[in-house]
């Protein structure tokens, strides 16, 4: 099979037991295949090598909104916040771990039923993977961005508040229109034209001292590095606002930078061939990506608590 992905972690979570990658296979008849039925997260595990574990970061924060998103959407699945933890801490082990890793929750209408319908016909399995990963967007430089002529889905279409996969061919027109034009993401505006995200990341900017993200009534994903970046900025003592921001906003703004699971902390250089700044890596966004490594990999005693350190 062409498309068949092998991974170096030889295990998943698949239809309620830890089974081998390559038997973690659907139907083609699958509904969530056929009309993006599913709910799905992403979750970092940054690897120690000298002390030898794995550090899942905000584990807790990340099943929490997990199980909201399938609220959201009006569904059960057959496992509670507990069993989730404990699936993925399982799958820890089992896979064993030597490298930084991205794992996938992934809710999804396992039926065969042929209509897009999220009734008790429709009941949803869980399935998680892993993968090795690295940086999603370099983070090392500046990247550049449009804005996107592709609108963000809004909250009464697909609720962006929630990870539906469904809605995240969204997210792929934005990236694609992006990448075709020579840049590395999108920005995107809501319906009424505030600035919302990218296709897979939160946004920042700093204005004149001010670090600004867009508010949560923006059709955004409240994302839980967004959060994170908040509360950093807190306790750095930046004065940091979440309101409406206006796109000509973006292209005065001092400082850019996104914020996601994926993307980590990653600056912008460019916005729509504007200049962000002095075009370097900005006075805080520094500050706020040299601590969010320094975090995530479980060196800050004060933010330990959102660190799960698992023996690999
Ligand atoms: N927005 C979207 C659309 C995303 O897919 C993601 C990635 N989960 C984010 C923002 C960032 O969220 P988080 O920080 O929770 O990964």
């Amino acid at each position: 099979m062409a498309h068949l992905q092998t991974s170096p972690f030889p295990f998943a979570f698949f239809e309620n037991k830890i089974v081998r990658i390559e038997d973690a296979k659907v139907s083609i008849m699958t509904n969530a295949l056929q009309y993006g039925t599913g709910v799905f997260g992403g979750i970092r595990g940054y690897y120690n090598k000298e002390k030898k574990f794995l550090s899942l970061f905000r584990l807790d924060d990340h099943f929490k909104r997990f199980l909201q998103s399938f609220k959201i959407i009006g569904v059960e699945i057959p496992y509670d916040h507990t069993q989730l933890k404990k699936i993925t801490i399982d799958l820890v082990k089992k896979n064993n771990p030597h490298t930084d890793t991205y794992f996938r929750p992934f809710g999804y209408a396992g039926s065969p039923n042929l209509s897009p319908n999220l009734d008790r016909d429709h009941m949803f399995d869980y399935a998680m993977y892993m993968m090795p990963l690295g940086d999603y967007l370099p983070t090392d430089k500046g990247i550049s961005v449009i804005v996107s002529s592709w609108r963000r889905v809004s909250d009464n279409t697909i609720p962006s508040r929630a990870k539906i996969t469904g809605s995240y061919i969204n997210s792929a027109l934005a990236k694609r229109e992006a990448t075709l034009g020579g840049h590395d993401e999108a920005i995107f505006l809501s319906e009424n034209g505030h600035v919302a995200e990218g296709s897979a990341m939160n946004l920042f900017i700093v204005r004149d001292g001010v670090l600004v993200t867009p508010s949560k009534s923006d059709d955004i994903l409240e994302g839980i590095t967004r959060r994170t970046v908040i509360q950093l900025a807190k306790d750095l003592k930046i004065p940091a606002e979440e309101r409406v921001i206006d796109r000509s906003e973006l292209y005065i703004a001092d400082e850019a930078f996104f914020s996601g699971t994926g993307a980590q902390v990653a600056w912008i250089q460019r916005i729509d061939n504007r200049v962000v700044g002095d075009g370097k890596r900005g006075q805080i966004a520094g500050k706020l990506q040299d601590l969010f490594f320094e975090v995530v990999r479980g060196n800050v005693k004060k933010y330990e608590s959102w660190c799960t350190k698992i023996k690999v």
